[in-house]
């Protein structure tokens, strides 16, 4: 990185989005020399993040998110805030196609000042990305960003990945839908905390509230995530700008009760720790493959392992237990 860490915090704190993006990109990277850097980065901006509220918005292709994120994201603006967007693409770490970042997104709302616009991490970048979306936020945190919006697609882990970084998720939801087909509701019913039923805008109000009625009567069957919070579902329309101040109020409005209740603070914290163990998994792995006298024993369990001589967990902790004990021989 060309940049010394000093020039990318003081570019970060000075809302310069150009070196703001430099940063992101550094802790994305695998690569031990940036490793470090990130790390010290990420060690001195730590005073100056914790402020912003991290929203979560899930919802199948074609619901209707990078709409509304526009949208809502001006509304912040125009009510004194500061919006950083930010993604978390399933697709992209599997294969080289992406369900999220391939559109020409948020055109509207790159423009505004007061917005930061980050699209997913493309896979192979800086020697791999690791699953840094939390440290992107603390970046966009230590910029002044009052909410940050985490999008991602309903599938898969991803939201799980979100609802473990964000305060609070929002779940667009098509009329009729889709999304049952695709068998991702009840898992999204027991994350979520506002539901938004989207492109509430051609004569399809009847339409909509009966689909609003069946997801309250779904919602009665799964258990609270928060105490004296009901799932409110409301009725809107991205496109046309309506619904979207009912989606603002509940946001203040859940977030003030987390936080009377102390669920703010206890939720972050938990969410630390999950933090802290995806780094020690991930420096462990990392030290592993770059000792290259332990690449024999690696690929030899790892043999073992394909071809089903023993369990792939056995070969995983055989090999684990050779490295550990190494240096003690
Ligand atoms: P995403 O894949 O969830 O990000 O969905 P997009 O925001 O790209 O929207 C998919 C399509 O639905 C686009 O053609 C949008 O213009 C359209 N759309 C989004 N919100 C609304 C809405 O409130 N009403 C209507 N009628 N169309 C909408």
């Amino acid at each position: 990185m060309k940049f010394s860490t000093e020039e990318l915090i003081q570019g970060i704190r000075s809302g310069n989005k150009r070196l703001t993006a430099k940063a992101i990109t550094l802790v994305e990277s695998k690569k031990a020399e940036h490793r470090e850097q990130a790390e010290e980065l990420l060690k001195k901006i730590m005073p100056f993040t914790g402020n912003s509220i991290r929203v979560g918005v899930t919802g199948v292709p074609g619901a209707g998110k990078s709409t509304f994120i526009e949208n809502f994201g001006r509304l912040a603006i125009s009510n004194g805030k500061k919006v950083a967007v930010l993604a978390i693409d399933p697709s992209s770490a599997v294969n080289k196609g992406s369900i999220l970042g391939d559109k020409t997104r948020m055109e509207e709302l790159a423009k505004e000042e007061n917005a930061f616009i980050r699209p997913s991490p493309s896979s192979g970048f800086l020697g791999g990305v690791a699953n840094t979306t939390f440290e992107t936020m603390m970046i966009c945190e230590a910029a002044g960003y009052d909410y940050i919006l985490i999008e991602t697609v309903g599938v898969g882990q991803s939201e799980v990945l979100v609802a473990d970084i964000t305060d609070i998720f929002l779940f667009l939801k098509i009329i009729g839908g889709g999304d049952e087909l695709q068998g991702i509701k009840r898992g999204i019913m027991e994350m979520v905390d506002v539901i938004f039923i989207n492109k509430v805008d051609q004569d399809n109000l009847q339409k909509a509230k009966s689909t609003r009625l069946e997801l309250k009567r779904a919602l009665d069957f799964i258990p609270p995530k928060e105490k004296d919070w009901k799932v409110p579902v409301l009725l809107g329309s991205a496109l046309h700008n309506e619904g979207l101040g009912d989606v603002y109020d509940k946001i203040d409005e859940f977030i003030s009760l987390k936080k009377k209740t102390g669920r703010f603070e206890t939720v972050r914290t938990q969410q630390s720790e999950k933090r802290f163990d995806y780094w020690v998994q991930e420096y462990v792995l990392a030290m592993m493959k770059r000792d290259n006298s332990m690449e024999e024993a690696y690929v030899q369990h790892k043999k073992n392992a394909s071809a089903m001589v023993s369990n792939p967990s056995t070969e995983a902790k055989l090999f684990v237990e050779k490295f550990l004990s190494k240096d003690s021989d």
